[in-house]
């Protein structure tokens, strides 16, 4: 997908602005505390979801209290792949504390319906922690994959996560009074029940994705260090052990299930006191683990090879969007490449060359633009156009 332009109404320290952006590479720059990463989130909003996961009450301009802040309205234009001829036009307000999200006129009932439609990928400073921070990030990494190709993904980690909520209060009744354990063991019967079902569709959702992931972040690693280092990914599940590249077998379902209530009757303990109580295993524990000529990345990767790893799983959730869906997907880029030595960087802009490109940086390092190329000077929520060409960061 394309996207050609955006008009953002006061949202954040943005009071008004209006940009047509290029096909190739974009890019916002100047002083720290500008608005350049508020425009990228800007853009992230219409696509079904703030990168920086802020409440909608921080989206709107700071105003005293009991002031009503004015409507917030941001305005995207883009064409997709499919129907490179039709504009397209997504409209994500604000107004009375309530966000709305609208695509050609069509309202969705949450912007996070529209998630996945609209194919793009985020890479932020946080992302370069992805191997040696904590699981969650890491299930957060596969789980977005699998959001942005299947909506069914959605529905299966919304019930999974209710469902142990729902785990956790009925324990805490049963602590709270014993009398009525045999009526709350049914309903532990049966969230039991769909935390399982559930459980093996996410951990199949994630895993449907993964031999792709595995081979392309390979293939990338292997270009990326020119053949002297070799990368490897293992999907690590709680309950099935570790998959490589012979997944379980997601057809035998009785199976699959006998072997989760195993490991859940194995460990699992009711009837603790309720700050004790945890679902012990399950999708939900699930994780990835990287190893460079077999030795274990996360525990004894240098910084380099930590930083390419989490590089390359970035430019390997492009691959697989382009892969399953023929679109190519938007790259938006927050402060990533200053980050990065002069090799990395190139070999990152190079990989993208296909894609259009939203980057901030207020790096004073060059980017060579040799393509298509268009670039603002951010001061004070205003963007200021500079042409594109050879462009130098500041
Ligand atoms: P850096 O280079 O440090 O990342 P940046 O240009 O990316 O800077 P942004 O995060 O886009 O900076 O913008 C930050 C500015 O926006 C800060 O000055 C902050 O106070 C302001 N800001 C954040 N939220 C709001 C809001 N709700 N209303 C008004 N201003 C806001
Ligand atoms: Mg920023």
């Amino acid at each position: 997908m394309i996207i050609k332009a955006i008009r953002v109404e006061n949202f954040r320290n943005i009071k008004e602005a209006e940009l047509e952006f290029c096909e190739g590479v974009n890019i916002f720059y100047g002083d720290n505390a500008q608005g350049k990463t508020n425009m990228l989130e800007a853009i992230s909003l219409c696509l079904g979801k703030g990168f920086r996961r802020s409440r909608t009450a921080a989206l709107v301009p700071f105003h005293a209290e009991g002031e009503t802040p004015p409507e917030t309205c941001i305005s995207l234009l883009f064409e997709s792949d499919a129907a490179p001829d039709k504009d397209n036009v997504i409209q994500y307000k604000i107004s009375n504390g309530r966000a709305s999200i609208e695509l050609n006129g069509m309202p969705f009932r949450s912007a996070s319906d529209l998630y996945g439609e609209l194919k793009h990928v985020v890479f932020a400073p946080e992302h370069l922690t992805l191997i040696k921070g904590a699981s969650e990030l890491r299930r957060y990494y596969i789980d977005n994959i699998a959001l942005m190709q299947n909506k069914a993904h959605k529905h299966a980690m919304a019930d999974y996560t209710a469902a142990l909520k729902q785990l956790a209060a009925l324990n805490n009744e049963i602590v709270a009074s014993p009398d009525t354990v045999r009526n709350t063991r049914d309903m532990i019967g049966i969230w039991s029940d769909i935390l399982i079902r559930q459980g093996i569709n996410l951990t199949y959702g994630r895993l449907k994705y993964f031999e792709l992931l595995r081979s392309t972040a390979i293939k990338l690693y292997d270009e990326l260090t020119e053949g002297r280092e070799e990368l490897d990914v293992l999907y690590r599940s709680n309950v099935f052990g570790d998959v490589r590249e012979n997944l379980p077998d997601f057809n035998d379902k009785d199976g699959l299930y006998t072997s989760y209530v195993d490991m859940l009757n194995k460990h699992q303990t009711y009837g603790l006191r309720p700050s004790e109580f945890r679902v012990r295993v399950g999708a939900h524990k699930d994780d990835l683990m990287f190893s460079i000529n077999d030795i274990n990345a996360r525990e004894f990767g240098s910084q380099g090879q930590i930083k390419s790893i989490s590089l390359i799983l970035k430019l390997a959730e492009a691959e697989i969007i382009r892969a399953h869906n023929r679109e190519t997907p938007v790259i938006l880029l927050d402060e990533v490449l200053g980050e990065l030595d002069a090799k990395r960087r190139d070999y990152v802009v190079n990989r993208l060359n296909r894609s259009q490109v939203f980057i901030t940086s207020c790096d004073h390092g060059e980017f060579d633009g040799s393509g298509d190329l268009r670039a603002w000077l951010v001061k004070k929520g205003t963007f200021h156009t500079s042409g594109g060409g050879r462009f130098h960061l500041l």
